[in-house]
């Protein structure tokens, strides 16, 4: 049997459902919103913090500092890691329409 390796890409389903895990988590403020300081590097086998499922050697994780007061470095897949960059861009966007929401 041919394979071929191919960067990991979630199905529509579970693209659906990480979209909302950050939504949620961004809300609860577990994520921060806005850029935050992160290094890209081959995968070191340890959880994702927003997925949960190992960073293998062969994806590539970002380690991202969060955290105000106790400052912190979490890992998260590329791909995901995208999105959260997205969903915050797309909240940022949200909250500067509606400022009474604040
Ligand atoms: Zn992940």
């Amino acid at each position: 049997m041919f394979t071929t390796v191919t960067y990991p890409s979630p199905t529509a389903d579970q693209h659906v459902l990480l979209r909302r895990r950050i939504r949620e988590a961004l809300a609860a403020e577990l994520l921060p919103l806005g850029m935050t300081g992160s290094a890209t590097r081959p995968g070191s086998e340890r959880p994702c913090f927003i997925c949960d499922q190992l960073v293998l050697s062969i994806d590539l994780e970002r380690e991202v500092s969060i955290g105000q007061r106790d400052r912190r470095l979490v890992t998260v897949h590329e791909p995901c890691y995208l999105l959260w960059r997205v969903e915050s861009m797309v909240l940022a966007r949200v909250k500067a329409r509606l400022p009474s929401a604040q």
